[in-house]
């Protein structure tokens, strides 16, 4: 088993020698996280995937609003389909980059959240490159 995730999917890949993670396929499709470098490593492919997918909601968003006012007699279900999807994607993707970017945040409440009920915590220790980051980015001490 790797110790390295996917930035898109999460999900444990093992790395090629140059660093990036292998081909792997989620639901059918390629997984949009594979050639690139893991979670652990690198954050770039997650944020830039992130706005590419609001791109893609935002574009067929506004594809279906056009036929829509202007009162359109067939709207191609596939459009529609298509905006669900992308909605569903950029949740999603959105979801997942918050959780990334609040991490520290949370953990800091949780830990204050016990040691208000039991007066101890017993949360596990973040992840390393987790921490390496909050200490490059110089924000908040645990
Ligand atoms: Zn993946």
């Amino acid at each position: 088993m790797s110790a390295f995730r996917c930035q898109i999917c999460g999900r444990r890949k093992h790395l090629r020698k140059d660093g990036t993670v292998v081909h792997h396929c989620v639901g059918g499709p390629r997984c949009p996280g594979s050639g690139h470098p893991p979670i652990e490593h690198d954050d770039a492919r997650l944020i830039s995937y992130a706005a590419e997918i609001e791109r893609a909601y935002r574009k067929a968003y506004a594809a279906v609003r056009v036929l829509e006012e202007r009162r359109a007699n067939f709207i191609d279900p596939a459009l529609i389909i298509r905006r669900g999807l992308f909605a569903g994607q950029a949740l999603r993707i959105g979801r997942r980059l918050q959780r990334h970017r609040d991490w520290p945040e949370r953990y800091r409440r949780s830990i204050a959240r016990q040691m208000d009920r039991h007066g101890y915590a017993w949360a596990e220790p973040p992840p390393d490159y987790l921490v390496e980051r909050i200490e490059q980015n110089g924000r908040g001490h645990m």
